[in-house]
């Protein structure tokens, strides 16, 4: 039967495949492809883990003092029983070897299944042994995560994994929710779409989605419940619509739809060489926002003429505890600063915390880790601060790589002038360690990125400081509004046309360019054809995207006057409905 679930669209185009299902938040595991030669391995880690918790429960029913009551003992005896289940072992092994699976991901989903079909049951004593499994599966799990050898593959390795897994059909990712650091691992994936139950617009989440380019809905609430595995999905990533098992009909106008929009991507892709330039004749330079070094040949390939945005926080997640050392990010600093022969590299400083943890850890745990509001505790340059010899040593290697090309360094979340001095002192004594160690570097411009209200309010004053400012809008709306941009429950009211925000932008890009500095915006507004116009009229002339965003902007930019909307400013500001005034203003608006 075809079903429909709602989200929030998050990343253009169609895309249909067969559903692969990353467990519910219920099990928090790592998700990776396993290679064809790793296979037997997991299998052997599986076997070993299912050994180690039959050991545990024969020996927890031995240890059963007499006076226990019977049904513990009969309760272990019917964990053991699971454990050996054909329906669950088997099953199991069948998704690491076919689908390539690692064995906790394997283990999940087989759970899924399992679940399902216990929830299905008439009989009420049946159903209630559902918790049965998930207790046996929860203690694998855990006998699982005591194991050496369960890594994921390096990412070159993890995506030929992908590929031995997909088989003939195209696939898409159906999940709960995707930590950050695991749609790292899918970024160069087989996966043609994907849908989360959780997760806003601008979560980071949606964003590397959108960096992959393909099409993605998130905040579709029980997607990750009611679609199962191998279901044929259809996703809609440009109105949120997700379809289950859809009739031929409605698959096949999909495919009309999707072959549309491929044929207007490759005719998008034919400005990749055209210079921005208005018709007014404005230059605007198009920068792309990257996570890792191995993205910078994608954005050289988009036509952008340099970085905006290198969120540098991708290099030191999910490592257990071992952050990258000075080495370790001056070569991840320099592939990029080398693969951008010559155009400038903005790397920012790592920026932590709210919805990118270190670890990967559901909602809950961040709670409990990061206090009880994440977004607004140690995150970004606090944490930075907080950790001065890190910080200090992001900065040399940031330094050193300025030796290979044009480097500009780029802080998170500044809001305090003591901030702003802290971070001159960290890298004047950056400076003064390499100098002592008669280590190369070469000039940086250092920027702040406006991302709270109180810089936005006080930008005047930090550009005293800073070389350079960068809106980071998808923050700015978060913290001026007081919306969690990650709370799909608030996500109608994360509002980037919000007159409040507007008028911090507006205000923003004008005292910078007053004061004769550099000013851009790297929030995902910058690859949002709906505010380029708009961007333009308030004197923006720099704008960082994700490559995948370029060359939309740039058709955006050919076809824009930015003295025609800058003439009705004040009015698009001062209107209760900037959205509204900015449409009656178009080229067949109201008001045109
Ligand atoms: C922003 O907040 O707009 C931004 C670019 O930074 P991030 O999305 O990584 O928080
Ligand atoms: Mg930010």
């Amino acid at each position: 039967m075809s079903i429909q679930v709602f989200g929030l669209p998050v990343s253009r185009g169609v895309a249909i495949g067969r559903a692969v299902l990353v467990a519910s938040s219920r099990v928090d595991v790592a998700h990776y492809f396993v290679p064809a030669e790793r296979i037997d391995q997991e299998i052997g880690r599986l076997r070993l883990a299912r050994d180690g918790v039959a050991t545990e429960l024969q020996s927890l029913k031995h240890e059963l003092p007499p006076e226990a009551p019977a049904e513990l003992a009969a309760l272990l005896d019917v964990h053991l029983m699971l454990l050996h289940d054909e329906a669950l072992i088997t099953a199991t092994k069948g998704w690491i070897r076919d689908r390539h699976y690692n064995a906790e991901w394997a283990l999940s989903a087989q759970l899924e299944v399992l679940a399902r079909q216990f929830d299905e049951m008439d009989d009420p004593y049946l159903r209630e042994r559902k918790a049965d499994i998930e207790q046996v599966v929860e203690r694998l799990l855990r006998e699982l995560a005591g194991q050496a050898g369960g890594e994921a593959p390096a990412t070159a390795a993890a995506a030929k994994a992908m590929r031995d897994g997909a088989g003939e059909d195209p696939l898409v990712l159906v999940a709960n929710d995707v930590a950050p650091a695991d749609m790292m691992q899918f970024k160069r994936s087989v996966f043609t779409g994907f849908v989360t139950d959780v997760g806003g617009r601008t979560s980071h989440t949606a964003i590397v989605a959108r960096s992959m380019d393909i099409p993605a809905v998130v905040g579709a609430r029980e997607a990750s419940r009611l679609i199962r595995q191998d279901d044929w999905v259809v996703i809609d990533g440009d109105t949120g619509v997700v379809i289950v098992n859809p009739s031929p009909i409605v698959l096949e106008e999909y495919r009309f739809r999707q072959r549309q929009s491929e044929l207007e991507r490759a005719r998008l892709d034919r400005l990749r060489h055209t210079p921005a330039v208005t018709l007014d004749g404005e230059a605007v330079e198009l920068l792309a926002n990257i996570e890792m070094p191995g993205d910078a040949p994608s954005a050289l390939e988009a036509g952008a003429v340099g970085v905006g945005l290198f969120r540098s926080e991708f290099l030191f997640m999910n490592r257990g505890g071992d952050l990258p050392g000075e080495e370790e990010q001056f070569e991840a600093y320099r592939a990029a600063v080398e693969a951008l022969q010559g155009l400038p590299v903005t790397i920012r400083t790592v920026d932590v915390g709210a919805d990118k943890p270190l670890e990967r850890m559901s909602q809950q745990e961040l709670r409990h880790e990061h206090g009880l509001n994440p977004a607004l505790g140690l995150r970004a340059i606090r944490w930075s601060l907080a950790e001065p010899g890190m910080f200090r040593q992001q900065l040399r290697a940031i330094l050193r790589a300025s030796a290979f090309g044009k480097v500009r360094i780029l802080v998170p979340m500044v809001a305090q002038m003591s901030e702003v001095r802290l971070i001159f002192e960290a890298l004047a004594r950056a400076k003064q360690q390499l100098d002592d160690a008669g280590r190369a570097y070469g000039p940086v411009e250092v920027g702040a990125m406006i991302e709270v209200p109180a810089a936005a309010l006080l930008v005047e004053r930090f550009l005293r400081y800073f070389d350079f400012v960068s809106l980071g809008t998808n923050d700015l709306i978060q913290y001026t509004l007081a919306i969690d941009r990650a709370d799909e429950s608030v996500a109608h009211l994360y509002d980037a046309w919000h007159p409040a925000v507007l008028q911090l932008i507006e205000q923003t890009i004008a005292s910078a360019r007053r004061m004769g500095r550099g000013v851009s915006v790297c929030g995902e507004m910058a690859g949002d054809p709906a505010f380029t116009e708009l961007l333009l009229a308030m004197g923006l002339r720099s704008f960082s995207m994700h490559p995948a965003r370029i060359a939309s902007i740039k058709q955006r930019v050919l076809r824009a006057d930015t003295r025609r909307l800058a003439v009705h400013l004040d009015e698009v500001l001062g209107s209760d409905d900037p959205a509204a005034s900015v449409a009656a203003l178009q080229p067949g608006g109201a008001l045109h």
